[in-house]
């Protein structure tokens, strides 16, 4: 249930939107620098949400990442 890889995707979100603490934003920075699956999909991740974000040029209702995280995993 809880592999590392599953841990890191779970919380990106999070992290890409500074939601998490300073030890969960290490320990998936840590992750990110080991595992290349894990970074490439963070990179995408990043990206989408900086251009949504410079696109709407304001702040993305709070439900926005939620739904974008399920729209995203319904995909697999
Ligand atoms: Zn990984």
């Amino acid at each position: 249930m809880s592999r590392p890889c599953d841990v890191c995707f779970h919380n990106v979100y999070s992290y890409l939107d500074r939601e998490i603490n300073r030890i969960q934003a290490w320990r998936i920075r840590r992750h990110l620098n080991r595992c290349g699956e894990c970074q490439s999909a963070y990179v995408f991740e990043e990206k989408l949400l900086l251009l949504v974000k410079s696109r709407l040029r304001e702040d993305l209702p709070p439900d926005f990442i939620d739904r974008l995280r399920r729209a995203l995993s319904d995909e697999k």
